[in-house]
């Protein structure tokens, strides 16, 4: 079977639980949040079967993700520790980011989530008992008060404010590199996502919106955040800006934009959604 024409999106089945010993399987090895690469396999690919049961690394855990056209896939945990393997090399998952289609690159997002989850809640966080792994679904449960976790996400939204022809994008005060960006920010408990938007959008550059209008949304895997994206016009208010969030925020014509986010995140396809419907 060539993993090159499987198609992830319509034949890939999430599953908690998959058959012990199929005749082929698909093999995501992480070590310290680290991607295994094949030297030479371009674009990247998993492990198979023989490839993983030759690899000469220690093993730590082994987690089904569901499977593909009936081959199970795996997220493998090995040492932490561990060296490049002859003919392999580990990569961060940022590497992979628009280097991968997008699919690909949400299931090792997928993979390498549930390996840190899984590390994180060997033990209970309410009573410090050893957790186990539920048959019944994708969770661990304290073998001593049967407190339940979960893998966790955690949803934010992201905002492109526009003002006629204009659109609203600031820079990160922690940002790398010196690029301008929608805003974003992490809902909070009890909250409504349409509530965080206007919230963050106030807190961040001090800016009240109105017509929020949903548009997509991104696993983003850094380390666990689901991307909310909406559009939103500008209704009133001057920048107060939120100077430990944010260290500049300009009005930008959609013809004249500064250096902006990488067209793999939702933040670059909101900018060019709305410079599109302008240029029409
Ligand atoms: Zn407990």
């Amino acid at each position: 079977m060539d993993w090159q024409h499987l198609n992830l999106l319509e034949d890939f089945v999430s599953d908690h639980n998959v058959p012990e010993g199929a005749d082929t399987s698909w093999h995501i090895v992480i070590s310290d949040d680290e991607i295994l690469t094949i030297d030479g396999e371009h674009p990247w690919r998993p492990l198979n079967q023989d490839e993983w049961r030759w690899l000469d690394l220690e093993r730590v855990a082994q987690h089904p993700l569901g499977h593909i056209g009936g081959a199970p896939i795996y997220a493998c945990e090995v040492d932490p520790e561990a060296d490049n393997p002859e003919g392999y090399e580990f990569e961060t998952l940022w590497s992979f980011l628009g280097q991968v289609d997008e699919p690909v690159f949400y299931m090792i997002g997928r993979a390498k989530q549930i390996v840190e989850w899984h590390r994180n809640h060997q033990f209970c966080g309410q009573c410090g008992g050893p957790t186990e792994s539920s048959d019944a679904d994708r969770s661990l449960r304290c073998k001593s008060c049967r407190q339940m976790f979960y893998p966790r996400l955690s949803p934010s939204i992201i905002v492109l404010v526009t003002r006629g022809d204009e659109l609203l994008l600031a820079r990160n005060a922690h940002a790398r590199g010196n690029f301008y960006s929608t805003l974003a920010g992490f809902i909070e408990p009890g909250e409504s996502v349409e509530a965080a938007v206007h919230r963050e959008v106030f807190e961040e550059v001090g800016l009240s919106i109105r017509n929020l209008e949903y548009f997509s949304s991104q696993s983003w895997p850094f380390p666990n955040s689901l991307m909310l994206g909406f559009h939103a016009e500008y209704e009133s208010g001057e920048f107060v800006l939120q100077e430990e969030e944010i260290a500049d925020a300009q009005w930008f014509r959609y013809d004249n934009l500064p250096h902006r986010p990488a067209m793999a995140s939702i933040s670059g396809w909101l900018i060019d959604d709305f410079v599109r419907r302008c240029q029409d």
